[in-house]
């Protein structure tokens, strides 16, 4: 394992996803990331991880992790009136096996519940800590979601370095059974390498997976089947592959047919939010009605993460893709905030051509990136 080095995070923490279009589905998120992006700061490698090689990504040795994130967001929290709900580190997974990571988060975590704002937590990893937190079972609106590509054998050839699936699967069932709003991360899905591995059955495969989730409790699954890059990343020591190939090799190890039909299906296209190599479109829209049905048959809600629009795939009747509430918070007179009624934080679709949002700060209800001088305004 590498050096752990604690760093102090210079400038503001304060930055909304960069989507732009009308075709943004993600709310809007005030982003924290608990280490810099790069192959040293996520200890579990997973073969298809953008964010390792993402465009600021520090290719240090040792594993850096922020030791000032209270201070900082503190620091933000005193000069907005409008909090966006808060997306824990989206470069590198914040319940990663290291003490002085969970230590920092734990720090954060208590910060964000006595300012009463709203969060979210990805992982891979085992949030267990955090129930050490006193009043985090039942603090709301939070939600934690755990990412799970896939069966055992799928997840050991795609994230082998993070939390084994049945222990993924575990910290579900134990989230869920605590009544804490959970969801699943179907996400990347390579429908070629669940071919690859089982043949014919490869969609029985995932009917039973869906059962499994199902029977641990989750309520909601979000699901894509990636976007890859065929440009080399840049590991410390020397060029690498792309992620592209990297998913082919490990598709091609197991059958150099569905090996085959990878490279022919995953094709170059732009628009919505994003470009690069996706599932092509028809085979992608298919592949998601068919396991929505599924899906929604166990009692569970469904949607595609950013690859189709809300209207193309998602179940009915959810604010957004993450079906969970994360409202913005408005700060009150004793400088804590308080989640705002009515607000679903997916602005340009909930409050479009609102004059008097419920927030008040109608600037919000637009696919741009938030800009803090809208978050100074709006109630108080
Ligand atoms: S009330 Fe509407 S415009 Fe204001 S933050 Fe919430 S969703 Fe966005």
């Amino acid at each position: 394992m590498n050096r752990v080095r604690p760093v102090p995070k210079k400038g503001s923490t304060l930055h909304d996803y960069p989507y732009a279009t009308p075709g943004r589905k993600c709310p809007h998120f005030w982003i924290i990331n608990v280490t810099p992006p790069g192959p040293s700061h996520c200890l579990h490698h997973c073969l298809y991880c953008y964010a390792q090689h993402a465009i600021y990504s520090d290719y240090s040795d040792d594993t850096l992790v922020y030791n000032n994130l209270p201070e900082l967001v503190e620091k933000d929290l005193k000069r907005i009136a409008l909090c966006p709900p808060i997306s824990m580190s989206n470069t590198s997974d914040p319940c990663q096996p290291i003490p002085e990571l969970r230590a920092e988060v734990k720090r954060l975590v208590q910060l964000l519940m006595s300012y009463g704002v709203s969060f979210s937590i990805t992982t891979k990893g085992d949030p267990g800590f955090l129930l050490e937190l006193p009043g985090f079972v039942h603090y709301r609106p939070k939600f934690i979601a755990v990412t799970i590509e896939g069966t055992a054998d799928i997840t050991a050839l795609l994230s082998p370095s993070a939390l084994t699936f049945e222990k993924r699967v575990e910290v579900v069932r134990r989230l869920s059974g605590l009544g804490i709003d959970t969801l699943i991360r179907f996400d990347p899905v390579f429908i070629h390498l669940f071919q690859a591995v089982y043949g014919h059955s490869w969609f029985d495969k995932i009917e039973g997976l869906i059962d499994t989730f199902a029977g641990a409790g989750a309520k909601h699954r979000v699901c894509s089947t990636g976007r890859l890059s065929k440009k080399p990343v840049y590991p410390a020591h020397g060029v690498g592959d792309s992620l592209w190939q990297r998913v082919l090799d490990v598709v091609q190890a197991h059958s150099p047919a569905a090996a085959r039909c990878f490279q022919r299906d995953y094709c170059y296209q732009r628009g919505g939010t994003s470009q690069g190599y996706l599932l092509e479109r028809d085979l992608r829209l298919r592949f998601h009605r068919r396991l929505r049905a599924v899906v929604e048959s166990r009692g569970m809600t469904y949607a595609t993460c950013q690859e189709l629009g809300a209207q193309e795939c998602d179940s009915e009747g959810l604010p957004h893709c993450q079906r969970f509430l994360l409202p913005f918070a408005g700060k009150q007179s004793d400088g804590r905030f308080k989640a705002i009624e009515g607000c679903a934080a997916n602005c340009h679709i909930s409050c479009r051509g609102l004059a008097h949002p419920p927030c008040g700060q109608p600037k919000l209800a637009s696919p741009q990136p938030f800009k803090v001088s809208y978050l100074r305004g709006g109630r108080s």
